[in-house]
């Protein structure tokens, strides 16, 4: 790791390593990563819960894998991920931010990473996004992980734009809002379980799904749905090794498209309150995606 992943490690954050690129950026571990996720999968077996920071532990990784990339287990900290490339570009110029926390600038879509501390402890990960609904960025809390700094992508570093610690934070939304506010970007509430509607007494879910399927296939490309129907329809001659991976790549999408977690829920399956969906097999449900999926791409296939 470079210094800035020295950085990290002397602040006792747990770290995991990751796949790394090749010069075009694409999977360069040899686990033929989806372009997706080059750069950026975990190399051990489970992943983020690997993640450690005793020093043997790192040691036994740098030599098993010495061209990997690192990520950092959130948790001990909460990392604002701003891939909206204009709005990360001033965040990552401002002066005032630049001196009270920890930054750093991702290549991948030209983001930046403010790291904070939740110091009631942090929630789970969920997405951002304005209020006239545009996706922005993700928020990375426990149990999720980002790329560290000294990490690359197709050679292009993440790059720490400082040395600051995280900044410790009582409240994220508040700050998070009156941060973006300053920057004239009014964001959604998110983590909000009043944000979930309520659920119909009966427990009929139909009309809810119906709506966030109507916004999935606004917010998809039709490239996105031909490859969202393809994936779903048969993981494994794209590349998957699983239906649990193929679903996980689903829901990434949507969730970089701008559906809400609680939208993505309901694509599958309904979920407890304000966690991050937990995807579950029904093929039914499924096969109702991909029919949609289907007569969308029909229908936006350029001619
Ligand atoms: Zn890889």
């Amino acid at each position: 790791m470079a210094c800035a992943g020295h950085w990290v490690l002397g602040q006792g954050w747990r770290t995991l390593p990751l796949c790394w690129t090749d010069a075009r950026g694409g999977c360069a571990c040899g686990s033929g990563h989806a372009p997706n996720d080059a750069g950026k999968a975990p190399l051990s077996a489970q992943g983020v819960k690997d993640a450690s920071n005793d020093p043997r532990q790192l040691d036994t990784w740098r030599s098993q894998w010495p061209d990997a990339n690192w990520g950092v287990a959130c948790g001990p900290v909460t990392v604002v991920n701003i891939n909206n490339a204009q709005l990360a570009e001033r965040l990552a110029k401002d002066a005032h931010l630049l001196t009270t926390l920890f930054m750093v600038a991702s290549p991948g879509r030209n983001g930046v990473h403010l790291y904070v501390q939740e110091e009631d402890g942090a929630e789970p990960g969920c997405t951002l996004s304005t209020r006239n609904g545009a996706a922005i960025g993700s928020l990375h809390g426990l149990g999720g992980y980002v790329v560290a700094p000294g990490s690359t992508l197709a050679g292009r570093p993440y790059q720490a734009l400082n040395s600051k610690p995280p900044l410790p934070v009582d409240d994220l939304q508040a700050w998070l809002t009156g941060l973006l506010e300053r920057f004239g970007v009014p964001i959604e509430p998110f983590r909000s379980s009043a944000a979930f509607p309520a659920l119909p007494p009966n427990g009929d879910t139909a009309e809810l799904e119906e709506a966030a399927l109507q916004k999935a296939l606004q917010v998809l490309h039709s490239n996105q749905f031909m490859r969202l129907q393809a994936v779903l329809g048969d993981p494994t001659s794209q590349g998957f090794t699983s239906r649990t991976e193929a679903d996980w790549f689903a829901v990434n999408k949507f969730m970089d498209a701008g559906l809400s977690d609680h939208e993505v829920a309901l694509l599958w399956l309904r979920s407890p309150l304000g966690e991050r969906p937990t995807v579950r097999r029904r093929p039914g449900y499924v096969a109702r995606i991909l029919a949609a999926a289907r007569a969308a791409a029909m229908r936006l296939q350029p001619s």
